[in-house]
């Protein structure tokens, strides 16, 4: 067994000669392969710790707007920050990893809080087809999965869809931002919504805008409870 093991870090190492590896966060070597962030960075990441805080800046931000259950974001967003980088690396660079582990941070932080105990089902902020056809993949979606993959609910990938307006939707709603974006998201599987305590979940939110419009969509089918998770807050 300790020959095995002996072996297995000879080779290791071997391998790490050929193919480094190194922090997502920082650049830095790592030892083992497990890891995607170094120490330094996986301790330097900002949690708000809003998950098990009622009436946190995510909650207060869709009073009177929207009616949520919960509201949670696992990090501040800080410009020219590690959580900037990381996000960058999931939306531009193709690092679904970073993605779905920084999913799993999130979901753990919303099994340890109590306030997220009832939710059913996650839905990732659905992307315009032809953007997430682009990019291979909705990063909403990958940080579903790592929040599903700690949290033991499913993921609903095809329940709500987006699409971009019409011509005609575009002429009549020119001077109506709101009704613009909220027109674009569509519930295209009232029978997988109904009667759930829902997750909504994206990267970053800002002004909340698309989230809002979205919800109010997912809010019109029978039953619905909703919640909002999102990976970082930019604070305005
Ligand atoms: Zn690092």
């Amino acid at each position: 067994m300790v020959m095995i093991e002996t072996i297995k870090n000879i080779a290791g190492s071997a391998l790490h000669l050929f193919y480094p590896h190194v922090c997502t966060g920082c650049g830095s070597d790592l030892v083992s392969e497990d890891n995607l962030l170094c120490l330094r960075c996986i301790h330097a990441l900002p949690h708000t710790n809003f998950a098990g805080l009622a009436n946190n800046p995510i909650e207060k931000h869709f009073w009177g707007r929207l009616r949520i259950e919960t509201g949670h974001s696992e990090f501040y967003f800080e410009k020219e920050f590690l959580i900037q980088h990381l996000i960058h690396q999931l939306k531009y660079k193709g690092d679904t990893g970073i993605g779905f582990y920084l999913g799993e941070l999130m979901g753990r932080s919303l099994l340890n809080s109590n306030r997220f105990t009832g939710i059913d089902a996650l839905i990732p902020l659905p992307l315009y087809a032809d953007k997430e056809r682009k990019r291979g993949y909705n990063q909403a979606a990958v940080i579903c999965n790592g929040i599903s993959s700690v949290m033991n609910i499913p993921v609903l990938n095809t329940a709500v869809v987006r699409s971009h307006a019409t011509e005609t939707q575009t002429r009549k709603h020119r001077t109506e931002r709101w009704e613009n974006v909220s027109g674009s998201f569509k519930v295209a599987r009232p029978e997988e919504l109904k009667n759930k305590h829902l997750l909504l979940v994206d990267d970053v939110i800002t002004t909340g805008a698309t989230l809002e419009a979205c919800g109010a969509i997912i809010l019109q089918q029978e039953n619905i409870k909703l919640s909002m998770a999102t990976l970082a807050y930019a604070a305005k």
